[in-house]
């Protein structure tokens, strides 16, 4: 078989490939030098964004020169083909290092993070913020010297137009909050983040925050502390852990300064480790029973850090939520424009397996990220139909279900619709179906003219619809709370009393201003209050003239 030659260079095996080309090993025929080349791949070498990723990749690494950073040494076209050569790391990646070791002892993981770090340092300084950090990004020579590659999605903060047009592309696991919420703008900071991200999964064996799902992992980076590490690697110092909370800090200003101040406090953390060894030595030797626990420092950080964790905690899980929705709205919306066209078939093929998860970011995403794409770019095509009728099924889904969150649940319904939603579906819950039809209609009518309120309409019409479907209503109310309250009575004298309040007080809320059936309220009430309530309603002059 010939030779594939691409430029001076004899190509040979494939060893890597990525999101935009693939990394060959390869020989310059001139010297018989062993270089990785990365040839843009013919399928993307017609997007135009990509392209000008390639370009900015190879712009980028050429003005970095870092024993620690992956070494460019030229580039070129080959007939359309865009490729550059680079310096060959042979060891294979952090990331395949730690599937094969699962988890690193900690000495060494803070060893690659000083080898990062240094890179960062270089890169920073040259205005460039990586924003990709992560294992598979960190090659290792076959003496283990740690190169840092991939500047694919780097930006060049001394460049403009085209970098500022940048946005998050990162890997969800290693997201700092402000790339994922692109406020405050991306900035050395992020990388510190992703670094911290990568510390904890070479002691930890995974990541800080592991869900499998993507709009929970982003939404668990914005806001949840992230896990102590010595309660999964108890080995792991706690100065150790200290310095990984400084890093995955929410706040970029809490965060650790820079990569130089990182190196500072890797070897703190190195001085610290060796100083309670001896402390802890000559306790021993000198008898006193200190036990496992920590040297006062330590235990000074540990109470700290439990401080701090309390204060931390403060604004309420859903507003963060809500917010989170937006900015993964921003977020969806410009990482699917930043790939490759995509097939009408394709889009909707990945909103639909979006549309059956049970949550509402999915939901979300379906729509962004595909239907209305698929509706933007296929106006006429043959799913167009198929996309408006998911559209507004997955936007019934989300009206309901942010009806029926904590947050409402706490802070009362958002609108008059949802109010009167809420409403209906007490009666419902309450079994009484004819007043919940009653409401469900009423909202078709009431609000059938007001474009917001769209949503609801449909909903109430399903609901409507759902009640019909299933025996309809015609139970008289009247009839059906009579019935309640007997049933109400035998439970409490069977000692079910839980259950017999629940219905009284179920007549109570919902029946309070309706005069057709005050007397079965007031029974009710009385009941609840276990106060005499007198005949019950439902007792006809036919049943009290039986004796006894
Ligand atoms: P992309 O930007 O498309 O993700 P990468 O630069 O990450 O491409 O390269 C993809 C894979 O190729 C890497 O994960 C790594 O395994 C391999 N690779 C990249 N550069 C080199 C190199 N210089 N030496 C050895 N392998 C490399
Ligand atoms: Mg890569």
């Amino acid at each position: 078989m010939s030779k594939r030659m691409i430029g001076p260079f004899e190509v040979g095996d494939r060893i890597g490939v990525g999101g935009m080309g693939i990394v060959y090993r390869a020989i310059y025929t001139k010297n018989g030098a062993r270089v990785a080349l990365k040839i843009l791949s013919p399928d993307v070498s017609d997007s135009e964004s990509l392209q000008r990723r390639f370009e900015r990749e190879i712009s980028i690494l050429k003005k970095l020169q870092h024993p620690h950073i992956v070494r460019y040494y030229g580039g070129g076209k080959f007939g359309s083909q865009r490729f550059y050569a680079m310096e060959l790391v042979e060891g294979g990646s952090v990331e395949a290092y730690l599937s094969k070791k699962k988890r690193l002892p900690w000495e060494e993981a803070l060893d690659i993070t000083m080898q990062v770090a240094k890179a960062l340092e270089h890169a920073h300084e040259a205005g460039v913020i990586h924003r990709d950090l992560k294992p598979a990004n960190l090659l290792m020579t076959s003496e283990n010297v740690i190169k840092l590659t991939d500047f694919g999605i780097a930006r060049d903060t001394t460049a403009t137009a085209l970098t500022a047009a940048g946005k998050t592309v990162g890997t969800y696991a290693y997201m700092a909050p402000e790339q994922i919420r692109g406020k405050p703008p991306v900035d050395k900071k992020t990388d510190l983040y992703a670094m911290g991200c990568v510390l904890f999964e070479m002691i930890a064996g995974e990541t800080p925050f592991t869900s499998e799902n993507q709009g929970e992992m982003l939404m668990q980076h914005l806001q949840e502390e992230p896990p102590r590490i010595t309660s999964l690697v108890p080995e792991c110092p706690i100065f150790l852990e200290e310095l990984i909370f400084k890093l995955l800090e929410k706040d970029p200003e809490d965060r650790v300064y820079d990569a130089l101040a990182l190196q500072a406090e890797v070897d703190e953390v190195r001085t610290k480790v060796t100083e309670q060894r001896s402390v802890a030595a000559q306790t021993m030797s000198s008898g006193t029973t200190l036990g496992r626990t920590q040297s006062a420092t330590e235990l000074k950080s540990i109470l700290n850090r439990k401080k701090k964790k309390k204060k931390r905690d403060n604004s309420p899980f859903y507003e963060r939520a809500w917010f989170l929705g937006l900015c993964l709205l921003l977020l969806v919306g410009s990482v699917a424009w930043s790939l490759l066209p995509e097939g009408e078939a394709k889009l909707m093929e990945r909103a639909e397996k979006l549309v059956n998860s049970e949550y509402i970011l999915d939901w979300r995403d379906a729509k962004e990220k595909y239907l209305n794409p698929l509706l933007a770019k296929f106006p006429k095509g043959r799913y167009a139909e198929k996309a408006e009728q998911l559209i507004i099924d997955l936007d019934k889904k989300i009206v309901d279900k942010e009806m029926h969150s904590t947050k409402r649940v706490k802070n009362g319904p958002e609108n008059e619709a949802e109010k009167q939603m809420l409403a209906a579906e007490h009666f419902l819950k309450f079994g009484d179906r004819i007043t919940a039809l009653k409401k469900y209609r009423s909202i078709t009518r009431l609000f059938k003219d007001q474009e917001k309120f769209q949503i609801y309409v449909l909903l109430a019409q399903d609901q409507v619809d759902a009640i019909i479907r299933s025996g309809g209503a015609d139970e008289d109310y009247v009839a059906y709370l009579n019935k309640k309250l007997k049933e109400a009575d035998s439970l409490f004298k069977k000692g079910k009393v839980t259950e017999a309040e629940d219905i009284w007080r179920g007549v109570k809320e919902l029946y309070r201003d309706n005069e057709e059936v005050r007397p079965l309220v007031q029974y009710a009430s009385k009941r609840m209050e276990r106060e005499d309530p007198g005949l019950p309603p439902w007792l006809d002059a036919e049943e009290l003239k039986e004796p006894e």
